[in-house]
């Protein structure tokens, strides 16, 4: 990934983007962009359909927000039709992509809103009576005001499918097609992809006309994330958790991933129960809660968070110093997601996987995806009772766990 925090006389500017967004873009403190943004804003400026495949992290969200909004800011008489629309896959996304149309937007005067299940349907429905300019929603819901007529995409310019491959694994295809089809037929499209499996090409060829692909990085992790893997019987992983958490301080942020919403209940629970401030997010959890727990940990009034892959993707909370797999991810892809959620921007991160006996494999597959080996290290005190022959060369180095790869005091701003 390109040094985010060069200086260049040219950045944003060199795009033409229009002056509004350049004072956006420089008041959220970006100076250089980002390589999806320097591939991507250009073609979608001039108006074509862009496919952009990117790994999380890389500045894919400003890349299609802002094209949208220079767009969108050409016609202000149009103000309260839903000219921009984009899909996104969980309503955590939802919520960090409208955010960062309100904080781009603003004195474009262009009014975001939301719409995603799990949330009361009526207010919504007063809302979208009161008009907005980019709806962000997620498509189930976004399907059920289609249905009761309570939504109109007829005047949709802009369409964008952000984690297009997320919303196929989570079964969106239909609804998608089904929304796609309400808007006009001249809109310009966008779609965010990490992957380009062919699903994804099948929905290209059906909803773009001759896009421009634009591509960063490989199907891997970012350069600043320090990974290891720790090999660990199952019933130690508790134990182990709370010794590595203990070994970090508390003035990090840690998300730790659990393949189960029990799991990730059951960890909450152990990890309070030591007195250290934690909270759980999954799908057993009411929206409200979901929202709130996010907050707490966005504004550090908790440490830890322990949650299931509805964390993994796209979120973007700036100060995740770790990412702990306590459940090794069973799609390879989800584990590069989940170690995305650290080192975001240009900052540094360790990711931390417990394996155990039956997670091999697992490991295997992942490494096999992102073309590299992960590191083993056994822990002192959890010493496994398995033989992890892939790893066994990486024990005689093993590092006590107390003395990371980095220590917290070098964290901070990548080196160059
Ligand atoms: P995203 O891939 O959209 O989730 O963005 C990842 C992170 O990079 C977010 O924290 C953004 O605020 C940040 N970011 C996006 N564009 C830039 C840029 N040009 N320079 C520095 N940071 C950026």
């Amino acid at each position: 990934m390109t040094d985010l925090t060069e200086t260049s006389t040219e950045g944003f500017a060199g795009l033409g983007l229009r002056q509004e967004l350049l004072e956006a873009v420089s008041a959220s403190g970006y100076v250089t962009p980002t390589p999806i943004q320097i591939q991507a804003i250009p073609p979608a400026l001039a108006g074509q359909d862009v496919i952009g495949c990117a790994q999380t992290g890389t500045g894919k969200t400003a890349a299609f927000v802002l094209p949208m909004l220079h767009h969108l800011a050409d016609s202000p008489e149009r103000h309260g039709d839903v000219r921009g629309l984009i899909l996104v896959p969980t309503r955590e996304l939802a919520q960090q992509v409208e955010r960062a149309v309100g904080t781009y937007g603003s004195s474009l005067s262009i009014e975001p809103m939301l719409v995603y299940g799990g949330m009361p349907i009526g207010a919504q429905i007063r809302d979208l009576k009161w008009g907005c300019d980019v709806l962000v929603a997620t498509p189930g819901r976004l399907l059920d005001h289609l249905q009761r007529g309570t939504v109109d995409l007829s005047h949709v310019e802009v369409l964008v499918l952000d984690e297009a491959d997320r919303m196929l694994d989570m079964g969106f295809i239909e609804d998608v097609r089904s929304i796609v089809r309400r808007t006009p037929k001249d809109r310009q499209t966008f779609l965010f992809s990490a992957t380009m499996a062919n699903r994804v090409l099948s929905l290209v060829h059906e909803m773009m006309r001759d896009p421009v692909q634009v591509h960063v990085g490989f199907q891997t992790s970012a350069e600043g994330i320090t990974e290891v893997v720790h090999p660990v019987d199952y019933p130690n992983k508790y134990g182990l958790l709370a010794h590595l958490l203990e070994s970090w301080g508390t003035d990090g942020q840690v998300i730790v991933f659990t393949r189960m919403k029990s799991t990730a209940a059951y960890v909450n629970e152990f990890l309070r129960g030591r007195g250290v401030a934690s909270d759980d997010l999954h799908g057993d959890k009411a929206q409200s809660d979901r929202t709130k727990s996010l907050e707490r940990f966005r504004q550090k009034d908790i440490q830890i968070l322990v949650a299931t892959n509805v964390a993994a993707r796209g979120l973007d909370i700036v100060g995740v110093t770790h990412v702990v797999n306590f459940d090794v991810p069973d799609d390879p892809k989800d584990y590069v997601h989940r170690v995305g959620r650290t080192a975001r921007g240009d900052l540094t991160g360790d990711a931390v996987t417990l394996m155990s006996t039956h997670e091999i494999l697992l490991v295997k597959d992942i490494e096999k995806l992102m073309g590299k080996r992960v590191p083993r290290r056994v822990v002192e005190g959890f010493e496994p009772s398995f033989q992890d022959n892939a790893g066994a060369e990486d024990e005689n180095e093993a590092a006590p766990v107390d003395q990371p790869a980095r220590s917290r005091l070098g964290r901070g701003r990548r080196s160059r």
